[in-house]
């Protein structure tokens, strides 16, 4: 049988064998951080130095980094924080800020997927001042990326504390905080090459942050909880690796993505292609198709040994359209047709040959159905 190709890497990317070589070396021994003894020691330093990797990308210091269990705990940790409080987040976020158990109310978006900054200005200056404003730098589903420089200048001015859920972004686009003018940044490691469950809040210098576990005083008594040293030493380990050769990447990614949206552009109206006109990551395509639905696409590529999602991962298995889409102004029958494709560090030229002939054949038959 053919081997399976992996289009998903925005639900996960398959972990770097460098990412496993010390994930493995880092579980060969006992070591909790906190322990004052040298296996301690030791743990702590494969903590300090992948603290110093992410310290070095987002360009702030280390103290300024909190260790968690991923996007969703980061998220949660800042959405909760300011519960009752009034809070504007965009209307593509992710669940674990749209459904976080927070009242949120949501910024509209246009139809390419960004915030219209003259509108949001308008939403700032209605009603009491926001406590916190929450937007993705890059959307999951489409890749679209926010002006979150611009949307913090004007909520900042407006006195709100900011935050973004940049999980989709590091390792595919650069920045910094400083550049962003954010409070909190909420990152993931599992997105660019490392494992799964591990994550970490950055904060502005001096910034309140919220605190959602207490107990232990790990992570300078902000996130208490034993470390998961072997799951952040990989998470540093992938940093590195992903930021070094984020440029190359880049180009090799909006090449292969170039292809597949020509190729997807060949069946003229039938396929849509979400978010095309805005500036996206170059790692992701999100398009439609018209008369089907997105769990009629999945089982079909699925059958052809290709790996996709509709929409988010977290939301397949459901039939509820994508919000993100809805948000858009994408209308119901499409918002359920909709398909994401998502490259990463192993995709190849192949694999992209691969879906174009999964989607030939699928498309044959749908469109003469
Ligand atoms: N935010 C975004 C934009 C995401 O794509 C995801 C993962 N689907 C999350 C948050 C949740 O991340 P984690 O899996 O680390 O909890």
């Amino acid at each position: 049988m053919k081997n399976a190709v992996y289009l998903d890497y925005n639900a996960t990317t398959p972990i770097r064998p460098e990412v496993i070589s010390l994930m493995t070396e880092v579980m060969a021994e006992p070591g909790n951080a906190s322990s004052v003894h040298s296996f301690g020691r030791k743990a702590r330093k494969f903590i300090e130095d992948a603290r110093q990797e992410l310290a070095q990308v987002l360009d702030v210091g280390p103290q300024q980094i909190i260790f968690n269990s991923g996007a969703t705990e980061g998220n949660a940790t800042i959405l909760k924080g300011f519960a009752g409080k009034r809070i504007l987040v965009s209307a593509s976020e992710h669940a674990s800020v749209i459904e976080s158990g927070v009242a949120v109310e949501t910024i509209p978006i246009t139809r390419d997927g960004v915030i219209d900054l003259a509108k949001f200005a308008d939403q700032l200056r209605q009603g009491e001042a926001p406590a916190l404003v929450s937007v993705m730098l890059v959307n999951n589903e489409t890749g679209v990326i926010q002006p979150v420089a611009e949307i913090a200048k004007l909520a900042k001015a407006a006195g709100a504390i900011v935050h973004t859920d940049a999980v989709q972004a590091l390792g595919r686009i650069n920045f910094t905080r400083e550049a962003l003018g954010v409070d909190f940044i909420t990152v993931s490691s599992h997105k660019l090459g490392g494992p799964q469950g591990v994550g970490a809040l950055i904060m502005a210098p001096k910034a309140p942050l919220p605190k959602l576990l207490q107990g232990g005083g790990q992570e300078r008594r902000q996130r208490a909880g034993t470390e998961n040293v072997a799951g952040i030493a990989g998470f540093g380990r992938a940093i590195a690796l992903a930021t070094a050769s984020l440029n190359d990447y880049q180009q090799r990614y909006a090449a292969l993505r170039d292809r597949v949206e020509t190729h997807l552009n060949k069946s003229g109206n039938h396929v849509v292609i979400h978010g095309r006109d805005a500036g996206r990551v170059a790692n992701t395509t999100s398009f439609s198709v018209n008369g089907t639905t997105s769990e009629t696409l999945l089982m079909a590529f699925d059958l052809e040994r290709i790996a996709l999602s509709s929409g988010s991962a977290c939301s397949s298995g459901t039939v509820k359209p994508s919000h993100v889409l809805l948000a858009m102004g994408v209308d119901d029958a499409l918002a359920r047709a909709s398909l994401r494709l998502s490259l990463g560090w192993k995709t190849t030229a192949q694999d992209i040959e691969d879906f174009i002939a999964a989607w030939d054949k699928i498309s044959a038959q749908l469109l003469k159905a």
